[in-house]
């Protein structure tokens, strides 16, 4: 069993990293955004609840997220995971150990990818807009999805560091790259 974390700020190619690297370990890659997304397009209560502050580039309250990442995690496809986008906040990082705790499972390694130049970020993101159709993929969003970033989630790379489960790993370059890079990270743990 692998239990990993991926997180970054917005742009740095989670999402991208995320798939190649639950195929790596054989595990189910768990991603709030596609998770929420897919409830907006089916139009449950929850994507209701989730579209308006994900249009505004808004984290979805905390007590909304961590009922859905619990349910997901005691499906029977999770006993490994990659989860991406989860958690953003101290509380949710909490939230996560106690779930954890729960079923008897600890994280093996989080996975934190290094972009250092906000501007990068951000012109990936704005060239990514041209395809993804995401109503948070405009640019005044976008920049507001980095503040928040580094308003709320920028401190759980120390939280984990503290853990002693960090792997920091550079984000810039060839997607292969980047995957090589996170391969070898893994196949250390
Ligand atoms: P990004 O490219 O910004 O990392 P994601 O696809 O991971 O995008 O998330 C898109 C949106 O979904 C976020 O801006 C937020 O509104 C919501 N969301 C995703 N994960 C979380 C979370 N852990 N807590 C709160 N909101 C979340």
């Amino acid at each position: 069993m692998t239990r990993l974390l991926i997180m970054g700020p917005p742009g740095a190619g989670k999402g991208t990293q995320a798939v190649g690297l639950a195929e790596r370990i054989g595990g189910a890659h768990i991603s709030t955004g596609d998770i929420f997304r897919e409830n907006v397009a089916n139009e449950t209560e929850l994507g209701k609840t989730a579209k308006k502050y994900m249009d505004a580039g808004q984290y979805v309250p905390d007590e909304v997220t961590n009922a859905m990442v619990r349910d997901r995690l005691k499906q029977p496809d999770a006993e490994s995971f990659v989860l991406d986008g989860y958690p953003r906040t101290a509380d949710q990082v909490d939230e996560l150990d106690t779930i954890l705790a729960e079923i008897g499972a600890k994280l093996d390694g989080v996975i934190a990818l290094v972009v250092e130049d906000r501007e990068e970020l951000v012109q990936r993101m704005i060239k990514r807009a041209e395809t993804s159709g995401r109503a948070d993929d405009t640019e005044e969003v976008i920049r507001h999805r980095q503040d928040v970033y580094d308003e709320e989630t920028a401190a759980l790379v120390p939280i984990y560091r503290d853990h002693g489960i960090l792997h920091e790993v550079d984000g810039t370059g060839a997607i292969d790259d980047v995957a090589a890079r996170i391969g070898a990270v893994v196949d250390s743990l």
